[in-house]
């Protein structure tokens, strides 16, 4: 059985149950799993003949076994993944591959409909009650919300910055009321995290099972690992070891942890090319050695990414031999070397975002939307830089639909980005949602009053 360890090393293991039903460990650190499990040649070789849902429970398997049975796992699995995972050939061997065909229409969705379900089964498995507490840029608060609404033992609270989501992102998640609650915060997102980061290492609230599901939880992570083993299966002979470029538009980095434990599990990888929006430090980081965040983040339109100080990169210098706290302070410094040959990070402005949705859309008539531009100009970039690996098979994630960004695509492009069931009807429901300042002992009360039993 893999057991988990935090990134702060000041508690002990545990197991996926817990690692899961806790989000952050108690001394504030994040947990990694002990041993990242290989992927057998066999399952390399067989990886695109398999289902997504069949790759998913495959991958999962060797973290899950001794919590969940294989057939629940299966089944769960199943229930999780059942649309689609375009792959859109832009030209030569680059690919978009479209991960917002989900519920919510954002990549969010493969990692909360897991979690949903997983969390569900633990909750009634164990026992008590459980609340997830969710800061949210955009799209994790409707991905989660969705994927929760309805799941007994289980409430949701979502926190989310008025002033940054979308209509649309905002309508998703106040729509659904029962066991979903939102409140809108005047702050930004990096203070609404802030504030749930709090809540968790709060002793006060040790009576409530708060859980998290942002990317601290790595239940989030786990999931995220499968559609690269996927899309590099369908493009690439990755049974004999060829490898892909990936491109991941990054803003908490999450989704590109998610790569990463793919590639320690065997996945053959040239190259991930993470890229940020003007929010740069991760980028000015591994060029320098340097971090320094960036209070406050910057508003760019790729706003799920507008992330001054990413929670996974403590995870990322983990993974490289260093530490980093939750504060942002290295410990121990990782092998930089190794991580620059591994990543190439790249900042996206969004003068360069707005021209790829209009060079893409004009060239090949692909439809991206912010974030996935800047994976997409993000890239671009590597390759003008390392024109050797052109022949390569790159693959660009596109972690939002184009419709839930309709007046920037339109702007743009000239064309109204055709609306999917998931966001249809949305503008006419009633919303319901809260009002709070920034003011973590209003929060702290609020919590207090509602969720205590
Ligand atoms: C959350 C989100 C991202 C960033 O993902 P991270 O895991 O936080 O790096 C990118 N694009 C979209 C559309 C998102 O919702």
């Amino acid at each position: 059985m893999i057991s988990f360890y935090s990134t702060n090393r000041g508690v002990p293991q545990v197991d996926v149950g817990q690692a899961l039903l806790q989000g952050q460990a108690a001394d504030k650190g994040l947990y990694m799993p002990s041993a990242v499990p290989t992927m057998s040649l066999d399952l390399l070789r067989r990886a695109r003949d398999l289902s997504y849902s069949q790759l998913a429970s495959e991958i999962l398997w060797p973290y899950l076994e001794g919590t969940f049975s294989r057939e629940v796992l299966d089944a769960l699995c199943e229930e999780a993944y059942d649309y689609p995972i375009p792959l859109e050939k832009v030209r030569d061997r680059l690919h978009v591959m479209r991960l917002d065909q989900g519920p919510t229409a954002s990549f969010k969705d493969f990692a909360a409909r897991f979690m949903g379900r997983a969390l569900g089964r633990l909750v009634r498995e164990r026992g008590g009650e459980l609340v997830i507490l969710t800061a949210t840029s955009g799209d994790t608060g409707s991905a989660v919300a969705s994927a929760f609404l309805g799941v007994p033992g289980i409430r949701v609270l979502v926190l989310f910055p008025i002033d940054e989501v979308s209509d649309r992102q905002r309508q998703q998640m106040t729509t659904l009321g029962d066991n979903v609650a939102t409140v809108a915060m005047s702050g930004k997102f990096d203070d609404c995290q802030a504030l749930v980061k709090r809540a968790f290492a709060d002793p006060d609230l040790h009576s409530l099972s708060l859980s998290s599901a942002n990317s601290i939880n790595i239940g989030r992570l786990l999931p995220q690992s499968v559609y690269y083993v996927y899309g590099a299966s369908r493009l690439a002979d990755i049974g004999n070891g060829e490898k892909v470029v990936f491109s991941v538009p990054s803003g908490n980095f999450g989704d590109m942890m998610g790569g990463m434990l793919a590639i320690k599990s065997g996945l053959p990888v040239h190259r991930m090319v993470i890229a940020t929006n003007a929010n740069d430090e991760v980028p000015r980081y591994l060029e320098t050695g340097r971090y320094d965040k960036i209070e406050p983040s910057l508003v760019c339109i790729s706003n799920a990414m507008n992330v001054g100080h990413p929670s996974n990169l403590a995870r990322l210098v983990d993974l490289y031999g260093g530490r980093m706290d939750e504060t942002g302070v290295l410990q121990e410094v990782p092998d930089m070397d190794a991580m620059g040959r591994d990543l190439f990070a790249v900042s996206i402005d969004d003068e360069q975002t707005r021209e790829t949705i209009r060079k893409v859309w004009n060239d090949h008539r692909v439809m991206l939307e912010p974030h996935g531009a800047v994976g997409w100009a993000g890239l671009e970039a590597f390759l003008s830089k390392h024109p050797r690996h052109k022949g390569d098979a790159c693959i660009s994630l596109e972690t939002a639909h184009p419709a839930k960004f309709p007046d920037e695509v339109r702007n743009i492009t000239g064309q109204e980005p055709p609306l999917p069931p998931a966001l249809a009807g949305l503008s006419t429901k009633p919303e319901r949602f809260g009002r709070m300042a920034v003011d973590y002992d209003a929060f702290k009360a609020h919590l207090l009053a509602e969720y205590d039993r």
